[in-house]
């Protein structure tokens, strides 16, 4: 019988399709995928729309519209003062995934290694395998996550090509303080190696936190290709709008896949996304103040219901260890066992971090789960509701 290939049976399915499943079938409120369940701000629905209607719906250019490019570049100077050229040193995609995969195949050859921070994104290993690429895992330990020097200074060798790193990071919260962005440059620097950023969640920090960008670091421009996307920060999640930025060589090595994978993404969709960019300063800051009021709203119906909660430094989750917590049974011995408990028992469902770890290690996070924050306030209010029964 013909079936799948090789290369993707062993991928399973992602834990995200698994627990919106799972979910949907238990009626659990649902604070599992990160992906808002309201709207993204109305004059970039419009804006859309009127791309629609003016007729923008054929092919945009391989490397993205113009004024989507330019707008990229603008935003990266008004919030980093980062200066780069729209018309070699940017390129957009379809969402900061297929970023991430365009940049792993452009940008590494068979046999390289790629140094990753565990948990990690759940994309990332599965591109590189893909590519014919071995990831090297250095690990983040919780609760602040923080990760060992020697640790990742002894993951270089003559064989890595690049870094990823992911900041502010899922699932952990984590912002990469400027410190640890400087020791990883450094290493990049000693043994010419790339870094590649995803920074989705570059305007979700709490807290007075900032986001450090890594290609504003000394001697970090030439060798960093940074990742971001529409989705989170503008709440079109759906939209799959991304971006790459970086010095030329860099982008048309992302592009010499990229033009092969989708050639171009949706041509209105990038209309209304110069337009989201280019927003006031002041959309921005209103949307840290409702994401705070939202984490803090969650983190503390998390710790009424009995939970130790790792505050998170920024982007859409909150991570909780459940040991000891009263109302979890003694028949749950793992991240997996406790959010299908939590689903199908209490009714409100979250992803168990494991899903971020290889097999090896995935031990690391059976006592953690990760709920999102990016939902309505009656959406978070129903879950509290439910999570209080366990106090
Ligand atoms: N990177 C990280 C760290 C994410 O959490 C996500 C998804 N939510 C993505 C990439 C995917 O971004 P996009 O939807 O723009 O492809
Ligand atoms: N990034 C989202 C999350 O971590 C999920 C995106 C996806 O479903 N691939 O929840």
């Amino acid at each position: 019988m013909p079936g799948m290939a090789q290369r993707v049976a062993q991928f399973g399915t992602t834990i995200f399709s698994e627990i919106n499943a799972l979910a949907r079938e238990h009626g659990a409120v649902n604070l599992g995928q990160g992906a808002p369940d309201f709207d993204g701000p109305p004059p970039v629905l419009a804006a859309a729309v009127s791309a629609i209607n003016g007729q923008l719906n054929q092919y945009a250019p391989g490397l993205g519209m113009p004024r989507l490019r330019e707008a990229v570049a603008l935003h990266a100077e008004r919030f980093y003062g980062q200066r780069l050229d729209p018309a070699t040193e940017v390129a957009i995609t379809a969402g900061a995934t297929e970023a991430m995969f365009a940049a792993i195949l452009g940008l590494t050859d068979p046999g390289d290694e790629v140094i990753v921070f565990e948990p990690v994104y759940d994309s990332y290993v599965p591109n590189m395998i893909m590519a014919g690429v071995t990831p090297r895992y250095v690990t983040l330990r919780d609760p602040d996550w923080t990760f060992d020097p020697d640790e990742l200074a002894a993951a270089f060798n003559e064989r890595t090509r690049a870094i990823i790193i992911n900041t502010p990071h899922n699932p952990t919260g984590k912002i990469y303080s400027r410190d640890e962005l400087q020791i990883i440059a450094e290493l990049c620097q000693k043994h010419d190696v790339i870094a590649i950023t995803d920074e989705v969640y570059e305007h979700i920090t709490y807290d007075g936190a900032t986001h450090n960008r890594m290609a504003t670091l000394p001697g970090m421009a030439e060798r960093t290709l940074t990742i971001s996307s529409l989705g989170k920060t503008f709440s079109v999640t759906g939209w799959k709008i991304g971006w790459v930025m970086g010095p030329r060589g860099l982008v048309e090595g992302v592009n010499g896949a990229h033009q092969f994978i989708t050639f171009a993404v949706a041509s209105p969709l990038q209309a209304a996304a110069a337009a989201a960019l280019s927003l006031p300063s002041t959309y921005f800051e209103e949307l840290q103040a409702t994401f705070q009021a939202k984490r803090d709203f969650l983190m503390g119906a998390l710790k009424a219901a009995g939970f130790k909660v790792l505050k998170p430094q920024g982007a859409y989750f909150v991570m909780i260890d459940w040991r000891g917590a009263k109302g979890v049974p003694a028949s749950v011995q793992d991240d997996v066992q406790f959010a299908r408990w939590l689903i199908t028992e209490v009714g409100v469902a979250c992803i168990p971090p494991s899903a971020f770890y290889r097999e090896a290690d995935k031990h690391l996070a059976h006592h953690l789960a990760r709920f999102a924050v990016c939902k309505k306030d009656e959406t978070l209010q129903a879950a509290a509701e439910r999570l209080r029964r366990l106090a």
